[in-house]
C-alpha cells in the first residue's frame, strides 16, 4: 500500500465517524508515524509505506476514531511560536490564549525586567512563552495537577529557561509567595452544567480540573482575583481569560477587589475574551 491510499482509507473511515479535519489528522497521524513533516508526505504520495508503519497509523486513527484530540495522539501542540509536549492532564493550548502573549508583549515593550506569577499553567505554554520572548523576565508558575507541573517542568527544559522560572504543585489558596509586577490565568470557566454541551474532543478528553468553573462558571475566576488581590504589587497588572458572557460580571469582582479595568481583549470570533486589569 502506498501513502497515498493508507491516507485516503483513513480519511474515509473518520470523516464517516463525524470528525471534521479527517484529511488534515490524518496527514498528520501518518506524519508521526513516519516522523517527518506533513509536506513530506504530501510530496510522497506514490511511496510505499511497509506493513509495519501502516499497523502503527491504522492504531492512531482507531485513536482518533474515540474523539481522542490530535495534540494527545501526536503528544505536542503548537502555540505562539514554539511547539510544547502534551499529555492528556493538561488542557491543549487554544490560539485564543495568544492574545494574553500578545497583550503582554504589547503593554511590557519597554520593560525588561518582570516578575511573572502564572495561575494553572496546565503544559506551561502562556508563562513559558511570554519568558522566551523576554530574555530577562522571571516566572513563577502554580498548579494544583502534579502532571500539569511536571509538562510544564519539561517544556521549559525544552525551550531553554528553566533557569528563569520556577513552578509548584499547589492549590491558589495555599500560595503565599513573592510579589509580582504581573499575574495572567486562564483559569477553569465553563459552568458546571455546560461541560456537557463541549464538543465531545473537549468534553470527553479533556481535563475537568482545567475546564469546571463551578455551578456559576466563575468561582476559579474569583479565587484567583481574591489571590492575586493580595501578591500583585501597587499598579501591576492582573490579565486573565475569560469566557465570552462573563466580561461585566469579572469586571465587577475585579473593581470590588481595587483593581482598574484597562480593557477587554476580543477573539478572533469577536467576543469577549480577556480581562487587562491593573492594581490600584
Ligand atoms: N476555552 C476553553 C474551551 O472552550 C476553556 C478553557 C477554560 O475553561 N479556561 O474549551
Amino acid at each position: 500500500m502506498n501513502i497515498q491510499s493508507a491516507l485516503s482509507e483513513a480519511n474515509k473511515i473518520l470523516a464517516k465517524n463525524n470528525i471534521k479535519s479527517s484529511k488534515l489528522d490524518s496527514e498528520i497521524l501518518l506524519s508521526k508515524i513516519l516522523n517527518k513533516d506533513r509536506k513530506f508526505i504530501i510530496l510522497n504520495l506514490d511511496k510505499l509505506l511497509d506493513y509495519a508503519h501502516y499497523k502503527e497509523f491504522k492504531y492512531l486513527v482507531s485513536q482518533r476514531l474515540t474523539k481522542k484530540p490530535i495534540a494527545y495522539i501526536v503528544g505536542k501542540k503548537d502555540f505562539w511560536k514554539y511547539e510544547f509536549y502534551i499529555s492528556d492532564g493538561a488542557l491543549i493550548p487554544r490560539p485564543e490564549t495568544e492574545l494574553i502573549v500578545e497583550e503582554v508583549l504589547r503593554i511590557f515593550r519597554y520593560k525588561d525586567k518582570l516578575n511573572v506569577l502564572e495561575i494553572g499553567i496546565g503544559s506551561g505554554c502562556l508563562l513559558l512563552s511570554i519568558l522566551k520572548e523576554k530574555k530577562y523576565f522571571k516566572g513563577v508558575g502554580i498548579d494544583i495537577s502534579k502532571k500539569c507541573v511536571d509538562l510544564s517542568k519539561i517544556n521549559a527544559l525544552k525551550l531553554n529557561i528553566k533557569n528563569r522560572v520556577k513552578f509548584f504543585k499547589t492549590d491558589v489558596d495555599n500560595f503565599f509567595y513573592d510579589k509580582y509586577d504581573l499575574i495572567i490565568s486562564n483559569p477553569p470557566y465553563i459552568k458546571k452544567n455546560d461541560l456537557k454541551y463541549l464538543e465531545l474532543d473537549v468534553a470527553k478528553h479533556e481535563p475537568r480540573l482545567a475546564l469546571d468553573g463551578g455551578i456559576d462558571g466563575v468561582s476559579e475566576i474569583i479565587k484567583v482575583i481574591d489571590k492575586s488581590s493580595k501578591l500583585v504589587k501597587k499598579g501591576g497588572k492582573l490579565i486573565l481569560e475569560i469566557n465570552f458572557n462573563q466580561g461585566d460580571k469579572v469586571k465587577n469582582i475585579l473593581r470590588r477587589k481595587g483593581f482598574f479595568i484597562n480593557k477587554v481583549l476580543k477573539d478572533l470570533g469577536k467576543k469577549d475574551r480577556c480581562i487587562v486589569s491593573t492594581k490600584l
